[in-house]
């Protein structure tokens, strides 16, 4: 697999890539006058980030080139789809921006003509019905080198396959007793041309039809099917599929469709540090290790908008990723780039410290407070100014502070002066420890003359931190996220093994300024010089809670680095 870095992949202008290189020729040729897209998640998860590309990907072509997408839910496997998953889905194409408009469609919504059209293929002696157990038909499937065995069922009549196709409709066999295969050619190089499994037994009620049906139609009988149905164009989907192709063929041409689609395959999406495997995904909440589908740390929809990240830039990142037929690993640096774009242009700046040191400020007398004006976006004026408390005890964040600083740490230390961002120049006269040693507090001194950040002067201070006022500032959790993975490719075998202890870190008593406690809309924020940030929902009135949705800068890049 190819690594893609952020830095050495160009922007892609939109409209460039082999599958609308396709489309545009097709509409040139006169093939089709309108296109036809869908997007056919099956209801067994929640939506995450490798579908949003196929999602920007079909809604996308027929944004660009008209047409409509259809939304479809491949509901063909009732024991694991649940209409949670069906609202969740919803919901998250929705957010990321995508609407079907009248085009909400179900795999189910066919099971009747699927039916028909699987006695269709009986009456023209292509499909019976097999007894063997699901045991002896793959022991009998061949390998990859190897052809398989013809079932000793292979040659029932027409007319005894009809009735025992019907029986097994009607309920007469427990499950697993039958299946309806297609006859095709058990010698086939292509495996799935082996007498594929078109219909099983299945008691089991489903969401959408109830106790309707005890069989129900395979993924692959179901899926081209549905497409003709449709009428769809351009069927999209990924690399994985391109061997099944001659058989969506083969049943295309066998059966009396009204349309002909034609498929196209595309690599998937694979980002570092994460998986994008549904089957993992579920057993990473099942297994409680995260606190859900929408825990802030997945790479689901869900969890990314609960984390704060803008739709747009989950778009942005898309077009940038672009479509290709080789698969690849994108480095998840990449779409933090693209969080990273959107927010700065979008998020208000405000005043946070994560671990608070108090600070002192001995000739600012205690009964005094003052209001300073802080600038809510640099480059934004139109988002105005607000005013901050500012007294005789602040926190700033303990990082900033280091008794015996090396070269480098330009930060506060005994004796040195720094600006406290839009308030004075301070300067740190003596460090309080208590019995263990530690710097409890800092007792500064600051120079009114400053009001604002400048010396009058014209001195220069090596660097400025961002407080809040003791007095003033609220009490609040902040969670931080980390890689949900140590490796930047996890083995999704046994993913347990290389889950990163440390993905989440909880800051319990982070302060922050109180309009960030009163300000409930989950906005994007940047708190000044750590990062963007939004309210989660496990607020409450008196506790904020925030999550991290991506720091200031790229730390993939540095970790990478270091080595
Ligand atoms: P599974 O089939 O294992 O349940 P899936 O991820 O394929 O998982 P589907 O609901 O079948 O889930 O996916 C819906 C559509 O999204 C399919 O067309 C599929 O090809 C596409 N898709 C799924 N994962 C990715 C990915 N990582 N990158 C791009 N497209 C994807
Ligand atoms: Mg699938």
């Amino acid at each position: 697999m190819v690594s893609m870095a952020a830095s050495e992949t160009a922007i892609r202008e939109a409209g460039q890539d082999f599958i609308r290189d396709i489309i545009r020729a097709d509409l040139a040729a006169g093939r089709h006058e309108t296109i036809v897209t869908r997007f056919p998640p099956e209801p067994n998860g929640y939506l995450h980030i490798g579908h949003a590309k196929s999602i920007c990907l079909n809604f996308g072509v027929t944004g660009e080139f008209g047409g409509h997408c259809n939304l479809r839910f491949d509901d063909t496997n009732p024991t694991k789809e649940e209409q949670e998953y069906i609202d969740a889905i919803e919901r998250d194409v929705r957010w990321l921006g995508f609407d079907w408009g009248g085009h909400l469609y179900h795999a189910s919504d066919y099971f009747e003509q699927l039916y028909q059209w699987a006695e269709h293929l009986i009456r023209a002696g292509l499909a019976y019905v097999d007894d063997q157990t699901q045991e002896e038909m793959r022991a009998t499937r061949g390998t990859l080198t190897e052809a398989g065995t013809e079932s000793p069922y292979r040659g029932r009549s027409i007319a005894e396959n009809i009735d025992l196709f019907r029986r097994m409709r009607a309920g007469e066999f427990p499950n697993g007793a039958r299946v309806l295969r297609a006859k095709i050619d058990m010698a086939s190089g292509n495996i799935n041309l082996r007498d594929p499994a078109l219909y099983r037994i299945l008691h089991a009620e489903h969401p959408r039809t109830g106790t309707a049906w005890c069989i129900y139609p395979s993924y692959d009988f179901a899926h081209g099917q549905s497409d003709a149905i449709e009428g769809i164009t351009h069927s999209l989907c990924t690399l994985e599929f391109e061997d099944h192709r001659p058989l969506y063929d083969w049943l295309i041409d066998h059966l009396p469709v009204p349309s002909r689609p034609h498929q196209y395959e595309f690599a998937r999406l694979n980002l570092t540090y994460t998986v994008l495997s549904k089957r993992v995904l579920t057993e990473l909440v099942r297994g409680g290790h995260v606190a859900g589908w929408d825990d802030p740390r997945m790479p689901t929809l869900a969890g990314l908008r609960r984390r704060g990240v803008p739709p747009a830039a989950i778009r942005d990142f898309v077009k940038r990723i672009g479509v290709a037929k080789a698969n690849s690993v994108v480095d998840i640096g990449m779409l933090e780039f693209s969080i990273r774009e959107r927010l700065n242009k979008s998020a208000q700046r405000r005043m946070a410290v994560l671990r608070p040191l108090k600070v002192v400020i001995e000739n600012y007398s205690s009964g005094q407070s003052e209001e300073i004006e802080a600038v809510n976006h640099p480059e934004n004026p139109a988002d105005g100014t607000r005013r901050v408390k500012f007294g005789r005890e602040l926190y700033i964040e303990r990082d900033d502070f280091m008794e015996n600083p090396p070269k480098k740490f330009f930060r506060l230390a005994p004796g040195r002066e720094v600006r406290l961002r839009y308030a004075y120049l301070i300067t740190c006269r003596e460090a309080v420890k208590n019995k263990a040693g530690e710097v409890v507090e800092l007792r500064c001194s600051y120079d009114p003359q400053t009001r604002g950040g400048n010396a009058p002067d014209g001195r220069k201070v090596a660097s400025t931190l961002h407080w809040v006022s003791a007095a003033d500032a609220v009490p609040a959790e902040v969670r931080l996220y980390n890689a949900l993975f140590l490796r930047p490719e996890p083995n999704a075998g046994d993913f347990a093994a290389d889950l990163n202890p440390n993905s989440l870190e909880v800051v319990a008593d982070a302060r922050v300024e109180p309009d960030l406690a009163a300000d409930t809309s989950h906005a994007a924020v940047q708190f000044e010089r750590q990062g963007y940030f939004c309210r989660d929902r496990d607020s409450t009135p008196d506790r904020p809670v925030f999550n991290r949705t991506v720091g200031l800068r790229d730390s993939w890049a540095k970790a990478a680095a270091k080595g």
